[in-house]
């Protein structure tokens, strides 16, 4: 089993120690797993310079045994204004992979866009965003595609016409061999569905999606492994394979 999306205390939004991280993984069978902590270098974003890779690497390689395959990753999300600084760093370090996650649209984090400003603009900031960042070409994996919806706390408010941008979005990522993240964190929050819902995975497969990463987006011990087996079971369905990436070379030996 797969969980390549994790926090750990290192993440501003986690206080949650890796040794009970590495005990949640061994206890739920759990063989290949990835830290993913936060790396902005958005100033208004709350993790902001907070990103120290020094302590995450020297954390991560006492604790690198703990489970087959623990995979060093960050997640990140771009600003082109940054450009040189995500190159350098991405480069400088040591990474298996990284992640690249829409959190904010222009200068507001996405909750903020998606609860005050997603009505009035539409859904075309958020799709500019990630066009941007598929563009970029420096990234692995798309983390949760369908962020914005956590916070749009009605059926109705969903944006359907997403889904007409959808193809060209993937297209785009496959030319920069982007895998898409299944993130199930979705089905704890409102909508009860991962990020991206099966439909959305479908359009995926359909424009030439093969592979996919699997990840719990844990930010507690307890979150790690959640629902990741469901998440296998629909990349199966749909035909798509789960997959992981060490030293940012795709493997698919996943079971
Ligand atoms: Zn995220
Ligand atoms: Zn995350």
């Amino acid at each position: 089993m797969i969980d390549l999306h994790i926090h750990t205390h290192f993440s501003i939004d986690s206080k949650e120690r890796v040794a009970r991280i590495c005990k949640a993984l061994r206890k739920r069978h759990i063989n290949i797993a990835a830290f993913t902590d936060h790396l902005e270098f958005f100033p208004l974003d709350g993790a902001y310079g907070l990103y120290n890779y020094k302590e995450i690497f020297e954390e991560y390689s006492e604790y690198r045994y703990c489970t087959d395959k623990l995979l060093l990753g960050v997640e990140t999300s771009y600003v082109e204004d940054y450009k040189h600084q995500f190159e350098e760093f991405l480069l400088a370090n040591y990474f298996d992979f990284s992640i690249a996650s829409i959190h904010h649209v222009g200068e507001k984090m996405i909750s903020e866009w998606s609860i005050n400003y997603f009505k009035k603009q539409g859904i075309e900031p958020y799709v500019n965003e990630l066009y941007i960042t598929i563009e970029s070409g420096f990234f692995n994996v798309l983390g949760h595609i369908d962020y914005f919806k956590k916070y749009l706390y009605s059926i109705e408010d969903y944006p359907e016409s997403f889904y007409d941008f959808l193809p060209d979005i993937f297209n785009k990522m496959i030319e920069k061999d982007m895998v898409l993240e299944i993130n199930t964190s979705g089905a704890r929050h409102f909508h009860r569905e991962f990020y991206p819902n099966r439909e959305i995975l479908k359009i995926y497969r359909d424009n030439g999606g093969k592979y996919v990463t699997i990840g719990s987006d844990a930010h507690k011990f307890y979150e790690v492994g959640f629902m990741i087996k469901e998440a296998f079971e629909l990349a199966g369905e749909l035909g798509l394979v789960p997959v992981y990436f060490k030293d940012k070379k795709l493997n698919k030996e996943v079971v």
